[in-house]
């Protein structure tokens, strides 16, 4: 009996042979070892697949996702994948991704009730109620979404940057930087927030900067 996901099956087969045609030894080579660059901390959404948006194969980013992008002190999974690729794949750049129009940053705009996850939201939360004044300003809930986005994700950069996985990769000198990044769900578009850091002493500074601009691109005052 065939079954109920062959078409997946046989999608998988056909692009499997694709990339045998294009590079016969693709395969062969990646099982031999993953060297990714890149960690990508992004939402579970199916709409932002980490590899297909930036146009890199697989080997290429090391991949952590879950609902809203939330790098939690708590999480074991996170800090686990966090500390795998820095410390053992080594890897020399950490991108945590939002996007715009977010379904859990909507969630927490609304104040809806979607069952268990809503515990986990309450991170993106907290989020919100720090920087309350700057989108209690905002009329347009459209536009709420996309500072409530880009705010999630300068405060997850900050949660990366202060696990003891980077700050220990940090002071033994491994060259590491984490970067905050939007993505456009409208035009495909990643939206560079500007905000790269590169050792713990940082940090404060970056995030500083990078919440001072959110402050500008708005036109308020604090
Ligand atoms: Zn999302």
């Amino acid at each position: 009996m065939a079954s109920p996901l062959q078409s997946l099956l046989d999608s998988n087969r056909a692009w499997s042979n694709t990339m045998r045609n294009q590079d016969p030894d693709f395969f062969e080579r990646l099982a031999q070892q993953q060297a990714p660059k890149y960690l990508w901390i992004g939402c579970s959404d199916s709409r932002v697949p980490a590899t297909q948006i930036v146009d890199l194969p697989p080997g290429e980013i090391f991949v952590q996702r879950n609902v809203a992008n939330v790098v939690s002190h708590s999480d074991l999974n996170c800090l686990s994948a966090i500390q795998f690729a820095v410390d053992v794949l080594k890897v020399e750049h950490i991108l945590v991704v939002g996007h715009y129009g977010c379904g859990g940053v909507q969630a927490v705009l609304d104040d809806r009730r979607l069952g268990l996850v809503d515990n986990w939201l309450r991170h993106v939360s907290d989020v919100a109620i720090k920087h309350a004044g700057m989108l209690g300003a905002i009329d347009l809930m459209t536009l709420r979404n996309t500072r409530l986005c880009e705010l999630n994700v300068i405060e997850q950069v900050v949660n990366v940057c202060q696990t003891t996985t980077l700050m220990d990769a940090w002071e033994r000198g491994q060259q590491v930087s984490v970067h905050a990044w939007c993505y456009s769900l409208a035009d495909g578009h990643i939206n560079d927030l500007d905000m790269h850091v590169t050792s713990r002493e940082g940090t404060r500074t970056a995030y500083e900067s990078a919440i001072e601009r959110m402050f500008i691109v708005q036109g308020t005052m604090r």
